[in-house]
């Protein structure tokens, strides 16, 4: 199943699809905190406009450094970088990201996006599915000129560095510890890789962050970027693609 976040033309609207399919059941309100249960509506897919399928609470924790083609033993694995971006970095699908006006270098960055369902504390990698939710599709934005010699706030937490979606995949068949992720600039093959090539995989990362920090029912996790991305000019298109989850795909603009 697929949970999808939209606007019905007033109010951003909750509904669920199947993989393949174009029929969106509606849902009274947020699935995250009430249970999956149908409103009634019906939509068609090509009729909304898709929004961030998430708006985290608290935080979206990002992850720096973690794939590799060689995977390097597990007790050999230094702590993978971890840094917050802000809420307010959030935007939805084909909603343009805004290079600001103080940078002349930002890059995007696909990524896996792990979306939390219940509240995580000190949890095991072997019991992190417990409190997933489900996947998602991050661009890490990131103004790389704002990143040197100090806290990463600035060039990883501006408005619109975070686009999420198209929607959330909730399939515990999917093995989200192989899938192939891809990325363009203006359909030009980027990233090419797949999260087999993760140094520290979902669970681990869930597990790991849940030691650092509590996690809460719509936290986000993106998980790191695959080598192959590039820096972004107004007038460019991005689009991340993961095997199983879909295709997120924004605009870019100056602010
Ligand atoms: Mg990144």
């Amino acid at each position: 199943m697929r949970i999808a976040r939209f606007s019905d033309g007033t109010n951003p609207v909750y509904g669920a699809l199947e993989e393949g399919s174009k029929r969106i059941v509606g849902l009274k309100g947020d699935p995250l905190f009430s249970p999956v249960e149908p409103s009634g509506q019906i939509y068609e897919l090509d009729e909304v406009r898709l929004l961030s399928p998430v708006i985290p609470r608290s935080k979206v924790v990002g992850i720096g450094n973690n794939y590799s083609d060689t995977p390097i033993p597990a007790d050999e694995r230094p702590e993978p970088p971890m840094f917050l971006k802000a809420n307010t970095s959030v935007i939805g699908p084909d909603d343009p990201i805004a290079i600001p006006a103080w940078s002349n270098d930002v890059a995007f960055e696909g990524e896996l996006a792990i979306v939390i369902k219940s509240l995580a504390k000190d949890v095991s990698a072997s019991d992190a599915s417990q409190v997933i939710l489900g996947y998602t599709v991050a661009n890490d934005v990131t103004a790389r000129d704002a990143m040197t010699g100090g806290p990463w706030a600035r060039g990883k937490s501006f408005d619109t560095s975070c686009p999420l979606g198209p929607w959330i995949t909730v399939d515990p068949t999917l093995d989200v510890t192989n899938l192939a992720i891809r990325s363009y600039l203006n359909g030009e093959k980027a990233q090419d890789s797949s999260t087999a090539h993760m140094i520290w995989n979902p669970f681990e990362l869930v597990s790991y962050v849940s030691h650092q920090m509590t996690l809460l029912p719509g936290d986000v996790i993106a998980t790191g970027a695959p080598a192959g991305a590039e820096i972004v000019h107004a007038g460019d298109r991005v689009e991340i693609e993961i095997e199983g989850i879909g295709r997120l795909t924004n605009p870019v603009v100056r602010a």
